[in-house]
């Protein structure tokens, strides 16, 4: 299985627009992230969990030939604001499965009302296949898939596991018997906004305590503010099994 990290930025992307913070304005490629994203090449199959706003810039540099699923977390904007861009995919393979709750199905229903129109449709416009997934395990390609559901603030989110690899993103409080669904796990990511507390997302510390109760073998953090620092430095002082993302870096498992 190989991952690759898409976007690893918190909702506006690192460099902020406008900003004269050191981190939005270091030379570092690692300190410039676009929102959260990532890809997961598992046997023949081509999943994509989240389509935010950078999602063309990310498949530009990306490439993958096809994409088997487009997977989402939850209906924020820098989640889902990109779904235009599918319609490359949607050229070359007809109809994009993509995999949601039901509530999140909805949003996007309101979103982009012309994705989903069944009447008068614009014939160039993006065509889906709707999946309304559920917090239970489903199979895409034969392939089993664990959601894993959490809060963010008081919206619901899914991650997902895929074998030995889960994705955590935008969680803030998870349930005992959603963290074990998460054990003997080579590589978990999870978000870390910054060190100071924030309403809907983990900080640094609150990321690294769920580490420690789900005992991966590596850890990787994402869904990053330019709060938290330069990445040279953060990682720095993380624990030596855990690592901050960045951006198009892979990882195979
Ligand atoms: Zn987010
Ligand atoms: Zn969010």
């Amino acid at each position: 299985m190989k991952v690759t990290f898409l976007g690893t930025g918190t909702s506006q992307g690192i460099p902020v627009i406008g900003s004269t913070h050191p981190v939005c304005l270091s030379n570092n490629p690692k300190d410039k992230r676009l929102r959260v994203s990532v890809m997961v090449e598992w046997e023949d199959s081509t999943f994509v969990i989240d389509c935010g706003p950078d999602f063309r810039q990310q498949m530009l540099r990306a490439n993958p030939e096809k994409i088997d699923a487009l997977l989402f977390t939850h209906e924020h904007a820098d989640h889902t604001a990109g779904l235009d861009d599918i319609r490359p995919f949607c050229f070359k393979q007809g109809e994009l499965p993509i995999y949601a709750h039901q509530r999140v199905i909805e949003q996007l229903k309101i979103r982009f009302e012309y994705v989903f129109a069944t009447e008068n449709r614009y014939p160039g416009a993006p065509t889906v296949a709707i999946n309304i997934i559920e917090n239970k395990p489903f199979t895409i390609n034969n392939l089993p898939i664990i959601p894993i559901d959490s809060l963010h603030y008081k919206l619901q989110v899914f991650g997902f596991r895929f074998d030995k690899f889960a994705y955590l993103t935008d969680i803030k409080t998870i349930t005992k018997t959603e963290l074990d669904k998460l054990k003997n796990l080579e590589v978990l990511v999870i978000n870390a906004l910054r060190e100071k507390e924030h309403i809907s997302h983990l900080n640094l510390e609150q990321a690294l305590e769920i580490i420690n109760i789900i005992k991966p073998k590596k850890a990787y953090l994402t869904h990053i503010s330019h709060l938290l620092g330069f990445h040279d430095e953060v990682q720095q002082k993380l624990p030596k099994n855990v690592f901050l993302a960045y951006d198009q870096l892979e990882i195979t498992i």
